[in-house]
């Protein structure tokens, strides 16, 4: 095991030093390759054809200009970026994120998130990750179509059915997707469906794949009360954001009768004691995109400005709007609170510190690549819905859903157990994650 543990020490010396200034990708890095010393004991021969090694360097990395002009007639640049990270699996896929924190180095992270998350659904895909440094915030409909219709004309090349299938992140929904998806068709002259998920409905989209990230974590949540014995029958929840993922977390913790009690924007947060008002919620976010004063204005709810909605006791937290927004001293005011479960929303939303806390309190863990995997598996539904030509019903995906939950639960405990560490969640996903691909990264050679 010491001679494991040096050798991935090595491995992420490796990483440090080719990716300088990439902290988001170090820090994604080393959760994983903290995790693996057990298999690499075990199978030194994922050491010996460089796996780990090769899963580490993306397989294509592509930086572009994108260039848009504002409603005043001004040039605007934003970069585009697409990191194809492994496609052992199938084609890559991930998301898209326009924000204006975004740079390769967390371009990089969700792309090799995205790999193990992928792997993890059992599905046939591979992992990759996108975006811009451009800030949506306050722009107008035009503009955002311009921007995107820029974006696609340069990504248009890199991606395919068969090749590379982005999605929405954050501040990409389905009003981007159309955009982007309106340009791919027009300059490639081709109706593929398959090349974009996250689609309307009425162009190709899957039913539930609005909801399916949401849905998913709440899914996954449910099997780890039901794994000791509780429900949500009761418990007061808090979850971060209120974008995609937050509003449908908060739309399905409400239907298995927990109760959400807060939630938040990057301008603060609102604690509603009797229940988020979701119609209310949906209307504000989804609808007029105002800021969240304007939910607890119009429900009488309390807003807090700034500050830390893990403040707001609870027995269940679900953060889901960004990297790094639960640190060590939320964490620790959540177990102090008597919070129980955690489970992850968005991608690495508890820094390593707080995740270290949780675990030495025994509160049960989910990590973001098992809990937020949902979205990622009803795109690969809607893949397999558009190359057959179908669309199913809202009950039969729901459903299909609901059991690749449960299978990736399963398996993240399986796993634990078999290299060690039962119960815990972290170790069990970054294992079992890493197993589908490493085996199929053997079988196709050194490539
Ligand atoms: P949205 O853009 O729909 O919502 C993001 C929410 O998080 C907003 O409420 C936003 O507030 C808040 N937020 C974003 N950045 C910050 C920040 N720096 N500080 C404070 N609040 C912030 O995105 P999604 O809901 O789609 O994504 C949320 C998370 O879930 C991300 O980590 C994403 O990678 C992850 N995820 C998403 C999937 C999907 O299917 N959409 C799939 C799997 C994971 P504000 O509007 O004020 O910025």
């Amino acid at each position: 095991m010491a001679h494991a543990e040096a050798t991935l020490d090595t491995l992420y010396s490796e990483v440090l030093r080719r990716n300088p200034g990439e902290t988001e990708f170090h820090q994604a890095a080393k959760e994983v390759l903290e995790s693996l010393a057990p298999v690499v004991t075990k199978h030194p021969e994922y050491v010996d054809a460089a796996v780990i090694r090769r899963l580490c360097e993306p397989e294509r990395q592509i930086i572009f200009r994108v260039p848009w002009q504002d409603d005043n007639g001004n040039v605007q640049l934003n970069r585009g970026f697409r990191v194809e990270f492994n496609s052992a699996l199938g084609p890559y896929k991930g998301g898209l994120r326009f924000h204006p924190s975004v740079y390769l180095g967390i371009v990089k992270f969700l792309g090799f998130e995205q790999i193990f998350k992928n792997s993890l659904t059992g599905l046939p895909i591979g992992g990759g990750k996108g975006g811009s440094d451009f800030d949506p915030k306050g722009r107008s409909d035009g503009e955002i179509m311009r921007f995107c219709q820029s974006f696609m004309t340069e990504l248009y090349r890199h991606i395919g059915e068969y090749t590379d299938v982005p999605a929405g992140d954050i501040g990409v929904g389905g009003r981007e997707i159309g955009y982007l998806f309106g340009q791919y068709k027009r300059i490639t002259n081709r109706y593929e469906s398959g090349v974009l998920t996250g689609k309307g409905l009425t162009w190709g989209g899957s039913q539930v794949r609005t909801e399916a990230t949401g849905y998913g974590a709440v899914f996954f949540l449910d099997e780890m009360l039901k794994t000791r014995g509780q429900s949500f029958d009761g418990k007061r929840v808090v979850v971060s954001g209120s974008g995609n993922v937050a509003v449908y977390a908060t739309e399905k913790v409400e239907q298995l009768g927990g109760t959400v009690i807060a939630c938040s924007d990057s301008s603060g947060y609102v604690v509603d004691e009797k229940g988020i008002d979701l119609a209310l919620l949906k209307d504000v976010k989804e609808t007029r995109r105002a800021r969240i004063d304007v939910y607890a204005e119009e429900r009488g709810a309390i807003f807090v400005p700034g500050g830390s909605v893990w403040d707001v006791p609870c027995d269940i937290a679900l953060p889901c709007a960004t990297q790094n927004e639960l640190d060590a001293d939320s964490a620790d005011r959540l177990i102090k609170n008597g919070t129980s479960y955690v489970a992850e929303g968005a991608n690495m939303p508890c820094t390593p510190d707080a995740v270290r806390l949780f675990s030495d309190a025994g509160v049960a863990f989910a990590p973001g690549k098992a809990a937020n995997a949902g979205g990622v598996a009803t795109s690969a539904l809607e893949m397999q819905q558009n190359a057959s030509r179908d669309s199913w019903s809202f009950d039969y995906t729901q459903d299909r859903l609901s059991d690749i939950m449960r299978g990736i639960h399963d398996r993240c405990l399986e796993t634990a157990d078999e290299y060690g560490s039962p119960g815990d969640y972290v170790t069990g996903a970054n294992i079992a994650g890493f197993i589908r691909v490493a085996n199929a990264m053997l079988a196709l050679g050194v490539v």
